[in-house]
C-alpha cells in the first residue's frame, strides 16, 4: 500500500496518495491557522495538522515545513478557548560558530481566547500562532551547549613579522 503511494505518477496513484493524506495534496499546507467554530463539538475538540504560516525571510532565520499544532478548541458561550502545542521546523545559523543547523522550536503553551463574532464560522489563529513560534525563536541560536565558538579556526599566526611586532612592543 505504502509502496503504491510512493511510486509512479498515475491518476490512481495520486488518489490514492491524496486519501493517504487526508484529503489534502502532498506539498500543499493551508495557508492559514482556521478553527471552524461552526461546527465545534460543544464539549470541545482535539484539532491536530500542518500549515505553512511562517513565511520569514531573513538572513540566519530560514523555516521549512509548516507549523505542525495538536489544540484543543472549545467554546464557552460565545468565546472560543484554544490551547495545546505548536512546533516549527528551523535552519538557523549558530551564534558562536556561524554554521547552520536544524532546529524545531517548539510552543508547548499556546493559548487564545477571543469572542466569536455572531454567525461568525470561522475563527483566524493565524496570526497569533505565527507570533507565539517567532517569539520562540531562540535570541543566540547554538548548534549545542557546548559549542566551542570560532576558537580553533583563530590561531595566533607563526608568522616572523608578528614576532617582530611583539619585539618592538616590549622595548
Ligand atoms: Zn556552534
Amino acid at each position: 500500500m505504502k509502496g503504491r503511494c510512493a511510486d509512479g505518477d498515475s491518476d490512481l496513484a495520486a488518489l490514492v496518495r491524496w486519501l493517504c493524506n487526508g484529503g489534502k495534496m502532498e506539498a500543499e499546507l493551508e495557508k492559514k491557522l482556521l478553527i471552524d467554530v461552526a461546527r465545534l463539538e460543544s464539549e470541545g475538540e482535539i484539532l491536530e495538522g500542518e500549515v505553512d504560516i511562517v513565511d520569514l525571510d531573513e538572513e540566519f532565520v530560514h523555516p521549512f515545513g509548516g507549523v505542525r499544532y495538536r489544540l484543543k478548541a472549545q467554546l464557552f458561550n460565545t468565546e472560543l478557548v484554544v490551547q495545546g502545542h505548536l512546533e516549527q521546523d528551523f535552519d538557523l545559523v549558530c551564534s558562536r560558530c556561524d554554521r547552520e543547523f536544524d532546529t524545531t522550536v517548539k510552543v508547548d503553551d499556546f493559548c487564545v481566547s477571543c469572542e466569536v463574532p455572531p454567525a461568525a464560522e470561522f475563527v483566524d489563529l493565524t496570526t497569533e500562532a505565527r507570533e507565539s513560534i517567532i517569539l520562540a525563536l531562540p535570541t543566540y541560536p547554538l548548534c549545542d551547549e557546548d559549542c566551542p565558538g570560532l576558537q580553533q579556526k583563530v590561531e595566533k599566526p607563526a608568522d616572523g613579522r608578528w614576532s617582530a611586532l611583539d619585539g618592538l612592543k616590549v622595548e
